[in-house]
């Protein structure tokens, strides 16, 4: 599953730009990095790929290790004593999975499930604080980042309550899209159903329509976007709402 030889120490800086272990790295965060702080870090990470439907993380898991996605989509999902489940927050290649971590913390509040197949950048929790003391970008980074989340939360907990499940299939079929890069988003209605926290038949009957629109096709377990601007249109304006800040704070970022 995973290769764990490490990179020779003498690797230059340059030749490290796009791979950990000859894995091309497409995560924005671990590219976003200085040489040097790639020194630091990518020694210390393991490329692991990812099943569907594989768990990272339970709410009250101990957090062993962080993770860069750098393939495919992870989903937060705000978890019930009674099982039921409803996706707060998703993560692709422009994310992290450990934010507790960050602030100190050791224990994980939510689930993380593997949307799609895919691959992230394994680190263990007590590397991953190491490095951080030596690496006032990557901090700073997953900072931003940790706000993005809570920004991203704070819009879908109150877009779970107030609209309508064509508005917020449309939404999610975005977000999704955006962080696989890619307009084609695998995914059944019974799993889109437990992200949407509403029930599978109300999926489809929201899905039919957005079909008959022409606004996307689907089969059996994989959605393709059809025509975006229309479907951008259908969305409720949660998915621009959260576009349009995280676009703002890049260009504030420094
Ligand atoms: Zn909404």
């Amino acid at each position: 599953m995973s290769n764990k030889s490490r990179l020779p120490t003498e690797f230059s800086p340059t030749l490290l730009i796009a791979n950990v272990d000859g894995n091309h790295i497409h995560n924005e965060i671990l590219l976003g990095l200085p040489p040097r702080e790639r020194d630091l870090l990518f020694s210390k990470l393991e490329f692991m790929r990812l099943k569907t439907h594989q768990v990272l993380h339970e709410p009250g898991d101990t957090l062993k290790s962080a993770y860069f996605p750098n393939r495919g989509l992870v989903s937060i999902l705000s978890v019930f004593p009674d099982g039921k489940s409803v996706e707060v927050g998703l993560v692709g290649k422009e994310g992290f999975i450990g934010l507790p971590l960050v602030a100190g913390f050791h224990t994980a509040p939510t689930r993380a499930i593997a949307q799609t197949e895919g691959s992230v950048f394994r680190v263990d929790s007590e590397a991953l604080r190491g490095v951080l003391l030596q690496c006032p970008k990557l901090e700073r980074q997953l900072q931003q980042f940790s706000q993005i989340m809570t920004m991203q939360v704070t819009q879908i907990a109150a877009c779970n309550r107030l609209h309508a499940v064509n508005e917020r299939l449309a939404r999610w079929l975005l977000m999704s899209a955006d962080r696989i890069g890619s307009n084609s988003v695998p995914l059944t209605h019974e799993l889109l159903a437990q992200m949407l926290g509403t029930r599978r038949s109300s999926v489809t009957v929201a899905a039919g329509m957005l079909q008959k629109a022409g606004l996307i096709t689907y089969s059996r377990g994989d959605v393709k976007i059809i025509d975006r601007r229309k479907l951008e249109a259908a969305a409720c304006a949660c998915y621009r709402i959260m576009l349009l800040q995280i676009k703002e704070w890049q260009g504030e970022a420094d």
